[in-house]
């Protein structure tokens, strides 16, 4: 079979994928060992059969419900390509707006300390680092094998300015040394209905799910941020959509200031923002 009809015929057996063509062209250039631009470029060209075989296993295993992110075992943020495997979230284009949120309120100029809470494959870390590369960042998480994740991508992005640590919360990290936390922590509540049945069969449970009606991991980070914040420091956290009034009281709550709410790429509050009182 040619190329075209190879994704024509899969996407047509897709059915239950939103983007089924997008979805068809990544696994077969994958089986191909060639870049998308080379499925556009040669639609006519014959697949072979090894890579034909390995394409239908691909597409099998996405019928199935698993993400593409975990069959190709990566995924593009903020530009760069990031290993994940299933102890690592899949990083969201949600979180690029919390991405650019840090960048805009913090000084492009001074060399600060800045962390990022609940690392998973280092998306959050490794955009900062790679933007500001005079900033010292610290990453953490619970999970061992997500840590190793985000160190090898780090790694293969010739990252240097980030130290990891294992442990909950703040824990691992020095007192009062931050110019800001950052975190993406859980936020779904474990009956949630609207969170998708391959985000739920498929990511890690310990990254997505939080008690307390998915609020249970940011009053955490509340509650401890002033020890590890400079006065003046910010407290920049991701939220469900329609978490921004609680997470603003929260923050309010364990004495932040100056709270701010930003919508992320689909126009849904996503991100609080606030400061520790100078
Ligand atoms: N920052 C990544 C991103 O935005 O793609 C991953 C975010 S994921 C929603 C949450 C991460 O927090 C997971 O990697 C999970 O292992 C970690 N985590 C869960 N509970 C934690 C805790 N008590 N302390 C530190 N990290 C925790
Ligand atoms: N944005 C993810 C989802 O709803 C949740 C990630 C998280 O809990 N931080 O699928």
């Amino acid at each position: 079979m040619k190329i075209a009809e190879v994704i024509f015929q899969g996407a047509h057996s897709l059915a239950q994928s939103k983007t089924p063509t997008l979805d068809c062209e990544l696994l077969l250039a994958f089986a191909l060992g060639k870049p998308r631009s080379y499925l556009y470029a040669w639609p006519d060209h014959a697949v072979d059969a090894k890579s034909q075989e390995i394409f239908q296993q691909l597409l099998n295993r996405r019928k199935q419900g698993e993400p593409i992110a975990y069959i190709l075992g990566e995924k593009e943020f903020w530009s760069l390509t990031f290993k994940v495997t299933p102890d690592t979230l899949i990083p969201r284009p949600e979180t690029e707006c919390l991405v650019e949120q840090v960048l805009e309120h913090l000084s492009q100029e001074v060399p600060i300390q800045v962390a990022d809470i609940g690392t998973g494959s280092g998306a959050i870390a490794i955009s900062l680092a790679k933007e500001r590369p005079h900033w010292q960042i610290h990453a953490t998480d619970i999970s061992a094998k997500a840590l190793a994740i985000a160190r090898s991508n780090a790694e293969n992005l010739g990252i240097k300015n980030i130290q990891f640590h294992l442990g909950s919360f703040c824990e691992p990290l020095p007192h009062g040394h931050f110019s800001a936390l950052i975190s993406n922590p859980p936020y779904v509540a474990d009956d949630d209905e609207d969170l998708e049945a391959s985000c739920r069969d498929y990511e890690p449970k310990n990254a997505l799910i939080s008690p307390e009606n998915g609020l249970q991991h940011i009053r955490i980070l509340c509650e401890q941020a002033p020890n590890y914040l400079n006065n003046n420091g910010l407290l920049v956290l991701e939220h469900g959509s329609y978490q921004a009034r609680q997470v603003a009281e929260l923050m309010q709550q364990w004495g932040f200031k100056d709270i701010e709410s930003y919508l992320d790429c689909a126009g849904l509050a996503r991100v609080c923002l606030s400061h520790k009182p100078g």
